[in-house]
């Protein structure tokens, strides 16, 4: 398993960086986890279009899924037409995103995409990756979400206040990528559906995680300050995600810059 972070930003990004999005592979299959602006040209440097197997979207939030738009027209005007691009996203998804299209190019939607609904409690196959969606608390409806491959586990917190979907979704994972969007002193600005970076700590903690990746941080906060504050809470190894770093668990833990 090789994971790819194409954004790390929270809600708009650093400087040359991009919000959300990762590239997990395992075996043949590549599933992307999030497209926030940005990260389709990170993409374009791992992989072709045609070779992702799924996209998944974990709320309709538009540092998580800005990037579907480029990546509806690079489909839509592919010359191989490689249409039906497999992408789990929630409830309405696709309504949402034709809001702001034009007629002509709304109802390429849902051919340029399959759709499919990603609800809580239900498991999901991509190639050799199976995914579950667990309920987060965020002010619309999200999914915090586990991935499994032959000998892994990882979960990944979506954006959310700490609640049992996310420490669910977490429990005695390989790695357990968490948002940290807040410092510590923001505990009252985060209850309204993020984590400070105790709080990521302490769920990493509470569900038995073997080692942390801290994402979605605000570009207003220092990196290392929400590092060293999810340490009072975590005691395994945490690293903050950076655009471009692969993680490898083949083996082992091996980041690579
Ligand atoms: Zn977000
Ligand atoms: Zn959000």
């Amino acid at each position: 398993m090789r994971l790819t972070v194409l954004g790390a930003s929270g809600t708009y990004p650093r400087p040359g960086g991009a919000t959300n999005g990762f590239l997990v592979r395992e075996g043949g299959t590549s599933l992307v986890l999030e497209l926030g602006n940005g990260c389709l040209s990170n993409l374009l440097r791992e992989a072709r279009l045609t070779e992702i197997d799924a996209v998944v979207i974990t709320h309709m939030h538009i540092d998580h899924f800005g990037d579907l738009y480029p990546l509806f027209y690079a489909l839509r005007f592919h010359p191989d037409r490689p249409w039906g691009q497999r992408l789990l996203l929630p409830g309405d998804g696709l309504g949402i995103m034709g809001r702001i299209l034009g007629e002509d190019s709304r109802e390429y939607l849902e051919r340029v995409f399959a759709p499919e609904v990603l609800e809580a409690g239900r498991d999901y196959g991509v190639g050799d990756i199976t995914l579950r969606a667990f309920p987060t608390r965020h002010p619309v409806e999200g999914y915090a979400l586990r991935l499994e491959g032959p000998g892994w586990r990882v979960a990944y917190s979506s954006d959310s206040s700490p609640c049992p979907g996310v420490e669910e979704a977490a429990r005695g994972t390989d790695l357990f990528i968490c948002e940290a969007t807040l410092p510590a002193a923001y505990e009252e600005e985060a209850s309204h559906g993020h984590m400070t970076s105790r709080q990521a700590g302490a769920t990493a903690a509470t569900a038995g995680a073997r080692k942390l990746m801290l994402t979605h941080i605000w570009p207003t906060f220092d990196v290392l300050d929400i590092v060293r504050e999810a340490g009072e809470t975590y005691r395994g190894e945490i690293v903050p995600a950076r655009e471009g770093m692969t993680v490898s668990l083949e083996g082992g833990w091996h980041v690579q810059a």
